[in-house]
């Protein structure tokens, strides 16, 4: 499977909110592709911004930040990988 070599920025439920590569003009692999950038949550990106997240339960905030992390372990030897 092609990799991406962007940031994956996803909302507070797990949703994918966009790529770094789409974001900076380029094309991404596609958002159920490996992203080598690895992932990071929208609160972060666009500093506890987001409308999506702020009409999102609170409760969810906890969840979402374990899935990331067990996906950025997954994802970590991809990074490693040539190409
Ligand atoms: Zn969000
Ligand atoms: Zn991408």
């Amino acid at each position: 499977m092609r990799s991406c070599p962007g940031q994956l920025v996803v909302h507070r439920d797990g949703t994918v909110a966009y790529c770094t590569q789409e974001t900076a003009g380029r094309r991404c692999a596609g958002e159920d592709h490996p992203h080598r950038g690895g992932f990071f949550a929208c609160r972060v990106v666009d500093g506890d911004n987001c409308s999506y997240c702020a009409a999102a339960p609170e409760d969810l905030d906890v969840l979402t930040t374990t899935a990331v992390t067990v996906v950025t372990s997954t994802l970590a030897p991809v990074t490693t990988a040539p190409g």
